[in-house]
């Protein structure tokens, strides 16, 4: 009986730690797999970091691109507003009148045959004893203002004369002669040579003074014009001690208003620079 009894509680035990060995393994087992699981888990997170990183790579790379491609692209927007400047400055130039910025001279004359594009009539008020007077079309605005800022300004200045074709010029200059002698030559441009011409020169004079115009340069119009004609592109051919000419204190050419600015600022002449220089302001003259 006691033999029996032993043997149910070996059995037991037995049996006991079967079910102990039985239900490690499991464990070991489930402890295993998830193990498994961990690396797999961490070898998929590691794959997503990496794709992750190369994706940004990517991103990076093609946001370089795209801002080398609007680099390239601005680039090229402004070479090609600056080759349609040049364009409209050459087609510009084209229409201008080459003639209008020479410096004409006892050397170098105004070709007889020059005729300018178009001439307008200057406004009868502003023309010394309402005479016919003309002007160049396109500088008439800019001759317009100047006329009425001196007569805001209170030194009224009036036209004595304004564009002279090259026979006007040579009869001018018989008509010299009898009244100012063999000193005509000095006078008048040689041989009916004459900025007047060009249709961009004229001769100021005063309400007061109408005809002895020669004396201007005594009237506070004068000084007006040496403040303010520039501001209208307006400079004196011929200012005191040229040497290309006789002082014509009355004698005023209209050379753009930024080529006018340059010389009054710079405080020089039209006539004392070098030309290549001064053909620079062609294409501008008459903005
Ligand atoms: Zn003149």
């Amino acid at each position: 009986m006691a033999l029996g009894g032993a043997f149910l509680a070996i059995a037991g035990l037995s049996y006991g730690v079967y079910r102990l060995y039985e239900e490690n393994k499991t464990l070991e087992g489930d402890m295993t797999s998830l193990q498994g699981t961990l690396e797999k888990t961490q070898k998929n997170l590691e794959e997503v970091t990496r794709n992750g990183a190369s994706l940004l790579d990517a991103l990076s790379a093609e946001q370089t691109k795209a801002g080398f491609l609007q680099e390239q692209a601005t680039t090229f927007a402004q070479a090609v507003q600056r080759l349609s400047g040049t364009v409209t400055n050459l087609e510009k130039l084209t229409k201008t009148d080459p003639e209008l910025l020479i410096k004409y001279s006892k050397v170098y004359f105004l070709n007889e045959h020059y005729i300018p594009a178009s001439i307008t009539l200057i406004p009868n008020a502003f023309v010394f004893q309402g005479k016919e007077e003309y002007f160049n079309t396109k500088a008439l605005l800019h001759l317009n203002e100047l006329l009425l800022a001196s007569q805001v300004a209170g030194t009224e200045l009036k036209i004595i004369s304004g564009y002279r074709s090259f026979e006007r010029q040579q009869d001018l200059k018989s008509q010299y002669k009898v009244v100012y002698g063999t000193g005509a030559n000095k006078f008048s441009a040689e041989q009916g040579y004459s900025e007047h011409q060009l249709g961009t020169a004229v001769d100021f004079t005063t309400p007061l003074l109408g005809a002895r115009y020669e004396k201007i340069d005594t009237s506070t119009q004068y000084f007006w014009l040496q403040e303010n004609a520039y501001k209208y592109g307006f400079v004196l051919s011929y200012p005191k001690g040229n040497t290309y000419y006789m002082y014509e204190p009355w004698h005023w050419r209209f050379v753009g208003l930024e080529l006018a600015t340059k010389l009054h600022n710079e405080k020089k002449n039209f006539y004392d620079l070098d030309q290549r220089e001064i053909n620079d302001y062609l294409v501008k003259i008459f903005d």
